[in-house]
């Protein structure tokens, strides 16, 4: 496993960064961040883009995580990706949020142009091109529920199928409260002439079997945006029961193995994936931000697949 630095060597040793061989000038900020497979697929990005520079692990406390990030450019930074449980924090540490990510609630992703750092989000674009790849089908074409929509990730994911007009979005949500909130906020992109009304085309509700039940009858896609699946022995997102063979099933959690939820969805015979490739595109997006043209997309899949032991 890499090496992990503490963030705090951005504000007291800046140059250990750049004197490193090759000098790290990309990061992911996180606690913990031991875990995270970012470095050995933009490691080998890096090297098939052919720049010299390296992407490190910056493990830090709340105190620190803002100073640290805007420590970044002086310490010789191109930009830093940030994942739990930062990337609300992260919305105040930079000088300017894009839209996508304002309406996400996070930054995942930090661009050094110049003294200014901007933030963005690339989850909801990365879930998007990883359905176009797992399912080969577009948001627009598709009627999506999101388990866990009241979550950062979920929330990303439901921001891009609002903004890629999905035929309809059910959020649910173990705190209900939440999702109402988004469905507000996403409201005026459900009012269009199609036959449905917004009030059926958008819908807000708890994580209750018989409403979800219901709701299910009316969906092609269900997204699990929860956190269930991550430690051994939790339960499923949704029962098997309300797993059928016409659904797709799409897991954001990525594990070596196959998930409990793709077993599930797979032995109900419907097509299902896990959270690898949405790993990847978030991933891929990050770079082209950084170096403001194509990732290299293969060299990371190829990484990335070997990182995870598939
Ligand atoms: P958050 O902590 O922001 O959200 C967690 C979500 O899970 C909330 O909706 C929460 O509901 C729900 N939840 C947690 N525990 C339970 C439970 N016991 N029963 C029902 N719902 C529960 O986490 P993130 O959004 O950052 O991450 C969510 C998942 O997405 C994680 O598994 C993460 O690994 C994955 N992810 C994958 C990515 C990828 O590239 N594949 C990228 C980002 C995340 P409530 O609001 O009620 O607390």
């Amino acid at each position: 496993m890499a090496e992990v630095f503490d963030a705090r060597l951005l504000l007291e040793a800046p140059e250990r960064f750049a004197g490193m061989s090759p000098p790290a000038i990309l990061g992911v900020f996180g606690s913990p961040v031991g875990h995270s497979l970012s470095p050995q697929f933009q490691n080998a990005a890096l090297d098939a883009a052919g720049v010299n520079g390296q992407y490190v692990r910056l493990e830090a406390t709340e105190e620190i995580f803002l100073p640290a990030v805007r420590a970044l450019g002086r310490a010789g930074f191109r930009g830093a990706n940030v994942t739990i449980p930062f990337k609300v924090a992260a919305m105040e540490a930079v000088d300017e949020v894009d839209e996508e990510a304002r309406q996400a609630g996070g930054v995942n992703t930090v661009v050094v142009q110049g003294d200014r750092l901007l933030g963005f989000s690339t989850d909801g674009m990365g879930f998007s091109r990883a359905i176009r790849e797992e399912f080969l089908l577009d948001l627009k074409d598709l009627r999506v529920m999101i388990l866990g929509a009241g979550g950062g990730a979920g929330r990303a994911a439901a921001v891009r199928c609002a903004a890629e007009g999905c035929e309809r979005l059910v959020l649910v949500n173990r705190t209900v409260e939440k999702v109402r909130g988004l469905a507000r906020a996403l409201a005026p992109k459900f009012h269009s002439e199609r036959l449905a009304g917004p009030a059926d085309r958008l819908v807000a509700i708890g994580m209750d079997e018989g409403l979800m039940a219901e709701q299910l009858e009316k969906i092609d896609l269900v997204v699990n945006a929860t956190s269930l699946g991550m430690r051994l022995g939790d339960r499923l997102p949704l029962p098997t029961r309300l797993i059928t063979a016409n659904l797709l099933v799409f897991d954001m959690v990525y594990t070596g193995r196959k998930t409990r939820l793709v077993l599930a969805a797979e032995s109900a015979g419907a097509r299902a994936a896990d959270g690898l490739s949405m790993l990847l595109h978030q991933g891929a997006l990050s770079f082209e931000l950084w170096f403001e043209g194509p990732a290299p997309i293969d060299a990371m899949r190829r990484a990335l697949r070997q990182a995870a032991g598939r």
